[in-house]
């Protein structure tokens, strides 16, 4: 039971096989959907549903807009720094000792080996502590004039934000918006993917058995297009849209909110080239781009998909490649032995197929993987072989396009200058890796890579403070890092005549 004596869990037991979540997190309170109603969550090692959740309309956003427009006008927007960082770090202690239930949730939602979700969501916790540290360090700066006029800065909260989130990591993108959100002062509505409701309603029990004020946090999950998301991002009273997922929804996001002009943090996908340089350590670079390969079912934008490889030790990387796909533990994502799980949807296992297909279209090598799994225990779930092509060229479209799948493509080049050419030949820009023990190459080649964030000597390495977005295709604005506050914040200049005098324009 939650502190306000309402039940977000209808029962710790599955009731008719389901978990139920049957309420929206809005306003402080639970409660029934007004124009929504109820959605299944689907397992999808099983294809079958697992949760029953609620999913809001139009008036459930407008309930929770309006219980976000309160709280920031009222007490959140009045809480001096200190007293919102200690309410975030009251919430970061419940988070660090709830991560291991949060996990498991979030596996069963999106497939995600439990393995996996376990570090990930058990470090959540650190990057709540983190941006709890920057509420009350945002100052601005005086501005030198003359003795009559003194002027300076302050740095105040945008105003209510939306954050719309994708299934691949729903409580990671819920962290890196909402950390720098309350940090700054903003206050949020969340909506979590159709595909997985379940982890942000959790999030939303946490928030409120830490004491947050009613309306500070509300978690609405919803329909994206003609649903819950797009009332959001055309709604009036949003001050700002946080969105992480497709390009395409992007700018469809773009066009939807430019009536209302309000602001947009983009973390959209990639297609990261992971250059492996023939001088490199091979056997770790091998450890991180296997890894990075097959890492969430292959469902992250910062995966490295192209795997540039100089051309003296490409066979040998090809089969490696081919050899460690074949140890790969695909199955249940709560069997601890298990590496890899399954896809998080019959849609993005399509998805996954037709691009394998198009692949050998292309006239691309399968070195490894390549079908659907179906064998006696995995019937019905969207499992999928970790896979490689060989011989790819960076113009196939395996090459050019997310994929958001287990498949690795090994495209062979000679020389930096050409592995910098592939490199950047994409619209995407958000990560990349690469592998050399000459530490002016390394230099060299990082500074001319037109990406976000490059690794050198490792891969995926991902800091709260470290900032995290993308060039080009990839987004606007960054998360992570001190960076992030600013597209939460904006500038107020204030100009104060020390003399009181004001010339009159007309006096000759
Ligand atoms: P989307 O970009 O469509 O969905 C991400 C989020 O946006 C979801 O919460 C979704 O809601 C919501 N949404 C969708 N359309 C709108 C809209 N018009 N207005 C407001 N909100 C909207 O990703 P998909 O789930 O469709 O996945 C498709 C592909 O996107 C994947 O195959 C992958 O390539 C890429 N992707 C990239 C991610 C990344 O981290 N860069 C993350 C997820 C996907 P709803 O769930 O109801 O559709």
């Amino acid at each position: 039971m939650t502190a306000n004596g309402s039940f977000v869990r209808q029962s710790a037991e599955p009731v008719d096989r389901f978990m139920r979540y049957e309420k929206l997190f809005i306003g402080g309170e639970w409660v029934v959907p007004e124009d929504g109603g109820l959605l299944e969550s689907i397992d999808p090692s099983t294809g079958q549903p697992w949760a029953v959740a609620a999913y809001g309309g139009k008036k459930d956003i407008d309930r929770a807009v309006a219980a976000a427009r309160a709280a920031f006008e009222g007490s959140w927007g009045r809480m001096p720094g200190h007293e919102r960082a200690a309410l975030m770090r009251r919430f970061a202690d419940l988070y660090q000792k709830h991560a291991a239930e949060l996990a498991v949730v979030e596996s069963r939602d999106n497939g995600r080996a439990l393995r996996e979700s376990r570090v990930d969501v058990g470090g959540h916790h650190n990057s709540y502590h983190w941006f709890a540290s920057l509420c009350d360090k945002q100052g601005g700066r005086t501005i030198p004039l003359d003795d009559g006029v003194h002027a300076f800065t302050s740095r105040v909260p945008l105003g209510v934000v939306g954050a719309i989130t994708p299934w691949n990591v729903p409580l990671m993108a819920a962290c890196w918006k909402l950390g720098p959100a309350l940090a700054a002062g903003c206050t949020v509505v969340l909506k979590p993917a159709e595909l997985t409701p379940v982890s942000s309603l959790e999030l939303a029990r946490l928030f409120e058995e830490a004491g947050f004020p009613a309306g500070v946090v509300n978690v609405v999950p919803g329909y994206g297009r003609d649903g819950a998301g797009d009332h959001l991002v055309t709604h009036p009273g949003v001050d700002k849209i946080t969105f992480t997922g497709e390009g395409a929804t992007a700018r469809e996001i773009l066009k939807r909110g430019s009536d209302t002009l309000k602001r947009f943090t983009f973390e959209l996908g990639g297609k990261a080239p992971h250059i492996l340089f023939a001088d490199a350590d091979l056997d770790q670079a091998l450890n991180a781009a296997t890894g990075s390969a097959w890492a969430l079912c292959g469902q992250s934008c910062a995966l490295g998909s192209r795997v540039l490889v100089e051309r003296s030790v490409y066979a040998k990387v090809a089969e490696e490649f081919a050899r460690r796909a074949a140890k790969v533990r695909v199955g249940s994502p709560l069997d601890e032995a298990t590496h890899m799980g399954p896809q998080a949807s019959q849609q993005q296992l399509d998805k996954t197929l037709s691009y394998i297909g198009l692949g050998r279209d292309e006239g691309a090598r399968l070195i490894a993987g390549g079908s659907r799994i179906d064998r006696d225990g995995l019937k019905g779930g969207y499992f999928v072989e970790p896979t490689v092509f060989a011989d790819v060229a960076n113009d196939m479209r395996i090459a050019r396009e997310e994929i958001f799948g287990p498949v690795a493509a090994l495209i062979p080049f000679d020389g930096e200058d050409e592995a910098v050419a592939l490199a950047n030949d994409t619209s995407y820009g958000l990560t990349a890796g690469l592998w050399t023990r000459d530490i002016g190459r390394a230099h060299r080649t990082a500074a001319r890579i037109r990406a976000g964030v490059v690794w050198v000597n490792t891969y995926r390495y991902l800091r709260w403070s470290i900032p995290y977005g993308g060039f080009k295709a990839s987004g606007w604005e960054r998360e992570n890092g001190i960076e992030a506050l600013d597209p939460y914040l904006d500038t107020r200049a204030t100009v104060i005549s020390t003399t009181g005098q004001f010339p009159d324009a007309y006096a000759q």
